[in-house]
């Protein structure tokens, strides 16, 4: 079965076209700065991609594009579009109504757009890929994976803010998390790599890339995460603040005559690892600076890596434990020098980086010493293989029931 996996932002459009059951990539790309004169569709994988400048007004005429590379031209991976059998969709926000990936269905996009409130640009996007989609391909069976499904496990203790209870009455505000499926991910690969259920495992999956996101999965369960009614709270960031004192935010709004847009706009995009270097919110340009002996840079690194520790202490506490301790994205994944400051000092917790296996680039890879008791893990992420399974799962169970 081939699945086709959209994720739409609010200006762009990403995609793989994967087999499941080989697991192979036939096909990937993104068509970026659409509904601007500048957007421009790349498409392809490794050698073989092309980035071509070309007008595209919104995601419909995005989705056409999409479509057209996909089974035109030199760089086509299938020959029409009967070639596609599913679609499967990244949605971030499902609200309190998902807990899991469903169908699309009539219900499903109603739900989608009620809970658009909650994460604007995001839902918005998800529904216009959805809609072309359908105008499109309108016999292709959708399934919607949710990036805060995986967090609807959380006991309310874990979810709820402690602000007036009229508020989470009145608007629903309390911790829906993200970056769901990705945890999900590496948590479930994790146990696989020990040949654990992971049912008898306490994890702590953390996924530090531009976005960073931290959960406590207790024997299978995600019982916290730092994410929360947004993706602008928990850990520093690329560019977002993470957590801080709210009374800063009216502070600065006074202080500096900011609405409540341009207030978001600092937070969201002008903070994290870029607000405290002024350099970058790329990390390997910041460890370039502070090599140089850019103090500011420096301190990033260090509040970045601090950050996780005291997630990582706050997770442990939570648990009464850990057993594995699992990193991903593009930091976790390839920051050797990240990833020896988080572990500095945790010995006495059990947790013993291994500095030569530290250094390992590739792949599925234990980096604890082997008498660390605590195991160390980085395991590159991959959201759009677990949509695509999603998806084909669902649509089989579902072409299954209609036979019965
Ligand atoms: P996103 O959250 O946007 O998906 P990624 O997971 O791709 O982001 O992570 C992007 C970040 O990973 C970059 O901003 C960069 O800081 C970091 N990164 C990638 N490769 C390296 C590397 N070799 N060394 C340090 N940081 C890296």
């Amino acid at each position: 079965m081939n699945v086709l996996v959209l994720n739409a932002g609010s200006s762009s459009l990403k995609y793989q076209l994967i087999n499941i059951e080989t697991h192979a990539l036939l096909s990937k790309g993104i068509c970026e700065r659409v509904g601007s004169d500048e957007s421009s569709h790349k498409h392809g994988i490794d050698d073989n991609e092309v980035v071509i400048s070309i007008p595209m007004k919104d995601h419909n005429d995005a989705m056409r594009h999409v479509l057209e590379a996909l089974t035109e031209g030199e760089n086509k991976a299938i020959d029409s579009l009967d070639e596609i059998d599913a679609i499967g969709h990244r949605i971030v926000q499902g609200g309190k109504y998902f807990d899991r990936s469903v169908l699309i269905d009539d219900f499903v996009i109603e739900k989608i757009d009620e809970l658009a409130e909650l994460a604007p640009l995001h839902n918005k996007a998800a529904l216009m890929g959805i809609e072309a989609c359908k105008r499109f391909m309108p016999d292709k069976p959708m399934v919607a994976v949710f990036d805060s499904s995986y967090f609807q496990t959380l006991p309310p203790k874990a979810f709820m803010y402690p602000i007036p209870y009229e508020y989470y009455e009145k608007y629903a505000i309390r911790k829906y998390g993200a970056h769901g499926t990705s945890h999900r991910y590496i948590a479930e690969r994790a146990a696989a790599y020990l040949e654990e259920p992971i049912e008898d495992l306490k994890i702590i999956t953390c996924h530090l890339g531009n976005g960073c996101s931290m959960t406590a999965v207790d024997h299978g369960v995600a019982v916290d995460t730092s994410m929360g009614l947004t993706p602008l709270d928990g850990l520093m960031m690329g560019t977002r603040s993470g957590a801080i004192d709210p009374a800063i935010i009216p502070f600065i709004m006074e202080h500096e005559g900011l609405s409540t847009s341009e207030i978001n706009d600092v937070l969201n995009k002008k903070s994290g690892l870029l607000g405290i270097s002024g350099i970058s919110n790329d990390l390997r340009s910041i460890r370039s600076a502070s090599e140089e002996g850019d103090d500011r840079a420096q301190l990033a690194y260090e509040m970045y890596s601090n950050s996780v520790k005291k997630y990582l202490g706050q997770y442990i506490a939570v648990m009464g434990g850990v057993d594995v301790i699992v990193l991903t994205a593009g930091v976790g994944e390839n920051c050797e020098k990240m990833r020896r400051m988080i572990f500095a000092g945790l010995q006495p917790l059990g947790i013993v980086l291994d500095h030569e296996k530290n250094k390992e680039r590739k792949g599925e890879r234990e980096i604890s010493t082997k008498d660390s008791r605590v195991v160390i893990l980085v395991i590159p992420t991959d959201e759009e293989y677990m949509i695509a399974r999603d998806t084909f799962e669902i649509v089989h169970e579902n072409e299954s029931s209609e036979l019965d």
